[in-house]
């Protein structure tokens, strides 16, 4: 047999968490279609991977890339990774369906208000799942990119994004399009319950969607759970009950504690989650391996204050009670994040008059302002018309390690595929964009006191993702799966992004394969564009 590729001399860490074995690769026509002694076989093109890992491609589980794909096609901070699936859609938002309100209104008061600082000219001309896939592929882009159909998309494109219960006939009209996403293949529902318009929501009311959703083959429940001070019990028990009540599979996301008050208190968490395993609930959680979390500043602002959309929202800032009313409740940390000013740090901004404030921490801003900080929070809010990403240092190390070595836990970046030029060059996200798999595999798998085996922490980047989104062909080096396959050096992997300087790309990952065609080559991204939207069930 003459192979497209031949991957020699490697050591297999085939994502099953089965212990690694000497063997030869051979893919040919997007597959892997062989696994063993191949060295006399012929290929066209033959790698060496002497003292180097052979896994299967990283499927990130938590991503906000949807639109960062379409703006920069070789999502070049993922796939030096190792990342060669991006699940989007998370936290309640995806950029489909538009309903009513069309591909510009979903952008303007969804899109453009939540923190994940997307280019602001992006052309929205897509209303559906698959009419938002074909701009993709059409496109072109590197990697694959797994959807999920976020609920606060839902809200808006049903015009029910006030806080207040949605009517008899949003609810009818948001079943619709949640039924249609799904059935064009959207692997799951996410909402966001502490932002809004996904925090308007009622427990029971996600359950009602939940239920019109969970008859449908692998369908699953994401979400970015009610956050909050004293919550960090309480929005996993929700999660559980709306599993339960809607019979449906739940992925829990970023799990953390992000209040002082509370850290260490990870194996009551646990306890949930695992009474909630015994009583028969398919629950799982992703996490990143950071101290510091990314968030928007309009998680700081009471949800009442956001009601309506965005031209109401800013008309409320406008109005000078309310702004007092508003600027005291932030003051506080009332309904939203702790007000711990000088570890919020601004890492992105639209306005070019605010360039100048990346890097900075919501204190000096204000001090550069003279200002007090919470009025400093409205007058970004105003200036960036609601999007302001932030990074706010709010957890601990002990922690992470716990979430991290637990059987229900996967891996999800929360960052997105972004390239270090153009638009998102100017900004300073959180370096789980460009670090998160090599950190994990540099400081938490060969780095002593290690966490986890180098099996174990693949299998939770590769087949345990994988099967959680009901992937039939992914997520293993096994005969006749899908070429997606990535190549590190266990002893050199590391990540290399940090928060002052977080465009850098990491160390230890030579080659990485989107459906066998080369994507990362001796380093070097090949430009070339083999990713697909997948779909769920294929
Ligand atoms: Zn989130």
């Amino acid at each position: 047999m003459q192979f497209d590729t031949l991957i020699i001399n490697g050591k297999i860490v085939d994502g099953t968490g089965k212990s690694a074995f000497k063997a030869d690769v051979g893919i040919l026509n997007q597959k892997i279609a062989a696994i063993g002694s191949l060295k006399s076989s012929e290929a066209k093109k033959v790698i060496n991977a002497e003292n180097l890992i052979v896994s299967p491609g990283f499927i990130d589980m938590h991503t906000h890339s949807d639109i960062s794909l379409i703006n920069d096609p070789y999502g070049e901070s993922k796939a030096h990774q190792g990342v060669t699936t991006e699940v989007t859609g998370n936290c309640s938002y995806s950029p489909f369906p538009c309903g009513k309100m069309g591909p510009k209104g979903l952008h303007k008061e969804l899109w453009e208000k939540c923190a994940v600082a997307d280019d602001p000219n992006t052309n929205w001309t897509w209303n559906t799942l698959d009419e938002w896939a074909n701009t993709i592929e059409n496109n072109g882009v590197s990697i694959n990119i797994a959807p999920q159909l976020g609920y606060a998309a839902l809200q808006v494109a049903s015009g029910a994004n006030e806080d207040r219960r949605a009517t008899y006939s949003e609810l009818k009209e948001m079943k619709y399009l949640a039924t249609e996403a799904i059935e064009q293949g959207a692997f799951s529902i996410s909402t966001g319950l502490s932002v809004p318009p996904s925090a308007y929501a009622s427990t029971e009311e996600v359950v009602e969607i939940c239920k019109a959703l969970s008859h449908y083959e692998g369908v699953f429940y994401a979400t970015h759970a009610r956050e909050g001070a004293g919550r960090h019990l309480s929005k996993i028990i929700e999660a559980v009950d709306i599993g339960k009540k809607a019979n449906i599979s739940v992925q829990f996301s970023h799990l953390a504690i992000t209040d002082w008050r509370y850290y260490g208190e990870g194996p009551k968490m646990h306890e949930l989650f695992d009474k909630a395993v015994q009583e028969g609930l398919d629950i799982t959680y992703d996490m990143y391996p950071y101290t510091a979390a990314g968030a928007g500043l309009d998680q700081m602002i009471p949800l009442w204050a956001q009601s309506g959309g965005l031209d109401e929202y800013m008309a409320r800032l406008k109005d000078v009670e309310m702004r007092e009313k508003i600027r005291e409740e932030v003051s506080k940390g009332i309904g939203g994040l702790a007000p711990l000013w000088q570890k919020v740090i601004m890492s992105s901004a639209k306005n070019d008059k605010n360039k100048g404030l990346i890097g900075m921490s919501i204190e000096d801003i204000s001090k550069k302002r003279k200002i007090d900080p919470a009025e400093t929070v409205l007058q970004l809010v105003e200036e960036e018309k609601g999007a302001v990403p932030v990074t706010v240092h709010n957890r601990v190390e002990s922690d992470i390690r716990g979430f991290m070595d637990h059987p229900l836990a996967m891996f999800g970046s929360d960052g997105n595929a972004v390239s270090p030029e153009g638009f998102y060059k100017s900004g300073q996200p959180h370096p789980r964009f460009y670090g998160t798999y090599p950190r994990i595999l540099g400081r938490y798998v060969r780095e002593k006191p290690s966490v986890l085996s180098l099996e174990d922490a693949v299998y939770k980047m590769t087949a345990f993702p994988a099967k959680r989104l009901g992937m039939k062909n992914r997520g293993q080096i096994k005969k006749d799966y899908i070429a997606d396959i990535t190549i590190f050096d266990p002893k050199v992997v590391i990540d290399n992004a940090t928060f002052e300087d977080p465009h850098q790309l990491p160390s230890g990952i030579p080659f990485v394969f989107v459906a066998g065609v080369i994507i990362i080559d001796n380093g070097k991204h090949s430009r070339k564009k083999p990713g697909k939207v997948l779909r769920r069930g294929t």
